[in-house]
Parts: C-alpha cells; structure tokens; sequence
C-alpha cells in the first residue's frame, strides 16, 4: 500500500505526457514553444492544486513554494524533453515531489522547513544548453556555446542572472528520476541510491596517414590512417574495460578524408568521449594512448568533473530503503541532470527507479506504476525525515 496518491499521480503523469505528443514519434516539449507553455501551465494547476506558491522566473522555471521556517527542501528535475521523448524522463521527479506535498498536506502532516518543487526548463539542452534552467536558478556558469542561443530566444544575460537565488538558504535538494539505464532492472532492484554522477572528458582526436591511389599501392606500402585509427579506438576500448568495470568510452563520429572509395585515407578525425566515477583513470587511458602512437594527436575539448551526491544522503536513502523492505543499489549514473548544478553547493541526492529495457528518450520509455509509486514514497518519507532536521545537513 503506498503513502502517496498512485492513481493522482499516474493520471498527471499521463495527462502531462499527451502536451506535445505526436502518435508513433513521442512527446515533444522543447522550451520557449506552446506545447512547453501548455505543459508548464498543467504543472503551475497541479501545484496550486497542492497548495504550493507559485512563481516562473525569467529563464522559465516554475517555483512552487509550501512555506515553512530556515532551510529550504528542494525537490527538483525538469518538464522539458527531447525531440519525441517519452513521458516520465524529468516529469516524474516533478509531479511526485508536488504529489508529496499534496499528500502530506491531506494528511495534516504540518512541515516546519519550507518545502520547494521547482519544473526547471530546458535540462536536455536542445534549445539553449544542457541544463540551463538549473544553471540559471543556482548561477552555473553560462557557457559560450549557449550565449548566441540566448538571444533566439529573447534572453539576456541580465535575465539569467536575475534567476540567481541564494543556495545557502537551501537544506538539500533532492531528484527523483527514472534511470534511462538497464541495471536496475537486469537486478531486480526496486531503488537505485545514486552516489553520483560520473565525470565527462571529450576529445577530438585525429590521425595521420598518406592519402594515395587505391589500385597501385600494395598493402605494405600504405600508410592508411583508417586502419591506424581503427587499431586506436580498439586499444581505447580494451584499455577502458581495464581500467575500471565503471568506466565507458564512446566513439560516435568519425570522419575519413578525403573520403573516396578509391582513395586510401590520408587522414580520420573521431570523438572519444570517456565517461568514469573519477577524472584520474580517463587520463590515463587517452595519455597511454597518446603516447604510444605519434600519429595520433588528441585536443580535449569538454572537461566536466563528477558530481557527488551527499554521504549523509546516500546513508538516510539507504536507511529507509531498508525499513521499507525495498531492494536497493548503491550506483553512478551516467546521465546528466539538475542535480549537477547543485551537488557543489547544496547536499545532494538522486534517486532512481527502473527503466523497463533501459530505454528512454524514446516513445518506448516505461516504468511501471509500482516503482512510480514507490520511488515517490521514498521520497515523501525522505523530506518528512529532513524535515525533523536541525541546522545544516
Ligand atoms: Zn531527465
């Protein structure tokens, strides 16, 4: 039996899911558009509906607010999706924490601290840049590549920073999110307590060999920079699993030049993306790498360090996943989210619940309502717990 209210949350869920949706593609919802707009307005009614304060900022964020004495408990994620996306990636973690309100309320429950459920806008980063309503909120530093996006848009810098609130005045701040991964479910495991999210580094890689005539060059006079690089994305594929069972690399682009059937290519550029718990043991691979093959020349172009998640956070989650009878696993996650902009300065916590085949971003993405509701219990138990909380966490 859950605490909170299943059917109420499934049916907004569902409701919030058709704004935007387009049968056989998925629900598309792209910030500074009218379906965003319309869906942001459903979700403004649900939180007034729970009584929560609101307010949109300049950027678009929409603040809902049960008011309360010191410290602020933050329950945060995002409204927006990718182009035909699915329902419950962001909009899950929004609608449970205004669902947890609700419920607490009904339940005469009388919260001491201020108790806060923000919708940020534009997390996936199609429109202006990946998470930027939470960049905004928590004053991120706006990237350059956002910038010229800013003023598509009408923004402007002195909007953005006008969306600044002061973090000191936040107890935690928690997310709710289903896990777009396929771990959970492989284990059977109800919850996943997220120790934080992995680090990124980018590299844009390119190798060096002699373009020539594909019908007169025997093979052992060639110097082609396809097979070399080949040899290369191997070795930093085998180097990755050896390094650490966490640790993923991608190559998703390459390109060979000049790029003609009868042309042995002269020279391949590629992205190597690595993705770890720690910065270290990325390093590592891509200098081995370097080092060994001086026709390889590397340029790192997107360094970002791993957030982590609070340890007193981690230890409540677990706590009460185990009073519960819930099956857990402690785990990184390898996507971004909002929390990423508040892990420096507020505690932190990110709870998953699974993914069904590991999909999301997809018109397929599914969780099924049991784990809806019981990651939504969790964390009604969790901000009830933090809510007895004295002082700084
Ligand atoms: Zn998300």
């Amino acid at each position: 039996m859950s605490m909170i209210n299943g059917t109420r949350l499934y049916d907004h869920l569902t409701r919030l899911g058709r704004i935007g949706f387009v049968p056989k593609e998925g629900t598309t919802r792209l910030p500074y558009t009218p379906a965003y707009d319309e869906g942001r307005i459903y979700v403004q009614q649900c939180m007034e509906q729970a009584g929560l304060q609101t307010s949109v900022d300049p950027v678009g964020n929409l603040i809902g607010t049960l008011p309360g004495q010191g410290e602020i408990i933050c329950i945060g994620s995002h409204i927006d999706t990718v182009p035909g996306g699915g329902i419950y990636d962001g909009t899950y973690g929004v609608l449970s924490g205004i669902e947890c309100v609700q419920r607490l309320k009904e339940l005469g429950y009388q919260n001491r601290h201020p108790i806060q459920v923000i919708a940020f806008t534009e997390e996936e980063g199609n429109v202006i840049g990946g998470t930027f309503g939470s960049k905004a909120f928590t004053g991120g530093e706006i990237d350059e590549a956002m910038r010229p996006n800013l003023a598509l848009h009408g923004l402007t810098m002195e909007q953005v920073g006008a969306c600044r609130r002061d973090l000191t005045q936040y107890q935690c701040y928690l997310e709710l999110h289903i896990e777009q991964g396929g771990v959970l479910e492989a284990e059977r495991m109800q919850i996943g307590v997220v120790d934080g999210i992995v680090g990124i580094v980018r590299y844009r890689m390119t190798v060096s060999g002699c373009a020539n005539h594909a019908g007169s060059t025997p093979m052992h006079l060639r110097d082609d920079a396809l097979v070399k690089a080949c040899r290369i994305i191997t070795q930093l594929m085998e180097r990755t699993e050896a390094a650490s069972p966490d640790m993923v690399c991608t190559v998703g682009t390459l390109q060979v030049f000049p790029g003609a059937v009868n042309v042995i290519p002269g020279k391949v550029e590629f992205i190597v993306e690595l993705r770890n718990p720690t910065m270290e043991p990325m390093d590592q691979v891509i200098d081995s790498v370097l080092k060994e093959h001086p026709e390889l020349v590397g340029e790192e172009y997107i360094r970002q360090s791993p957030t982590q998640c609070s340890s007193k956070l981690i230890k409540l989650s677990e706590t009460l996943c185990r009073n519960r009878g819930i099956r857990f696993r402690r785990m990184f996650s390898g996507a971004g989210h909002d929390l990423m902009n508040w892990g420096k300065a507020v505690p932190s916590m990110l709870l998953f619940i699974p993914s069904k085949d590991g999909i999301s971003h997809s018109i397929r993405e599914y969780s099924a309502p049991e784990d809806l509701y019981q990651g939504a219990d969790l964390l009604m138990e969790m901000v009830q717990a933090l809510d007895q909380e004295e002082g700084k966490l």
